[in-house]
């Protein structure tokens, strides 16, 4: 079943107080969201976030597909898991150019993900330059191709999706209402190709870049936008729960 996300990267921010006190401040507040809320905090928070038992979801930034081993600095995903994450992010586009996470380990950290029963998140985006040469929808369903291409519909059943323009990451740049329906029709449209119909119509997509209180509701009004991926904002108790009830 397709669901309403918002989910909270909080990047490498935050020290351990500030961690807690965002997180109970967005636990505390007393309007219903009719949405599904992730927060994805720095990774040697999730033990104590988890031990809050709140009613918003756990997940890892980032993690190794490698259960253990020989990996100095390396957090495996069995220890994502039984730190309580329920989700991780996957293929970030800081991973990708910053620490050159290459779409063949992205490949390799969902099927770790799915084998552990975590929820991949699994980030797709073109450069602006790839956007100007008219090229971002084969770029973008190429990476999809590579990174989830062999997957079963039932696999894919328990990944999410995230398209984050890199020219609109942390950058104040929105992609308009008609360039993000655009891309998520046509990710979607590719995903029924490869996985069927009901596969591509089940599985949630999310917007990412520069979304914020003022400017989700009407990405979330597109017919295949179903939440979305925050940044910046989601560093804010009040402006991520007002992104929360923009659907
Ligand atoms: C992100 O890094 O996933 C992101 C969407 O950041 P921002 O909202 O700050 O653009």
């Amino acid at each position: 079943m397709r669901k309403k996300i918002v989910a909270g990267n909080w990047k490498m921010n935050l020290l351990p107080v500030e961690a807690v006190n965002l997180y109970e401040q967005m636990e505390s507040s007393q309007v219903p969201i009719g949405c599904e809320l992730i927060v994805f905090p720095p990774a040697i928070y999730v033990a104590t976030l988890n031990e809050r038992q709140g009613s918003i979801f756990i997940g890892v930034q980032n993690f190794h597909p490698e259960e253990s081993g020989a990996f100095t600095g390396e957090i495996s995903v069995s220890q994502v898991r039984a730190c309580g994450a329920k989700y991780v992010l996957v293929g970030h586009s800081e991973r990708r150019m910053i620490f050159g996470e290459s779409n063949g380990f992205v490949k390799e950290k969902i099927d770790s993900a799915l084998s552990h029963q975590l929820v991949p998140i699994v980030c797709c985006g073109e450069s602006l330059a790839v956007r100007e040469d008219n090229e971002h929808i084969d770029f973008v369903t190429n990476q999809l191709a590579e990174t989830i291409g062999h997957l079963t519909a039932l696999e894919l059943s328990h990944c999410m999706i995230a398209y984050e323009p890199i020219w609109a990451i942390g950058t104040g740049r929105t992609a308009s209402i008609a360039q993000a329906q655009e891309m998520h029709a046509a990710i979607r449209q590719w995903l029924k190709n490869h996985f069927g119909e009901l596969a591509g119509e089940d599985i949630s997509i999310l917007y990412g870049g520069s979304c914020n209180a003022a400017n989700a509701s009407e990405l979330f009004a597109c017919p295949d936008v179903d939440g979305g991926l925050i940044g910046g904002a989601s560093l804010d108790a009040a402006s991520f729960l007002k992104i929360a009830r923009s659907f």
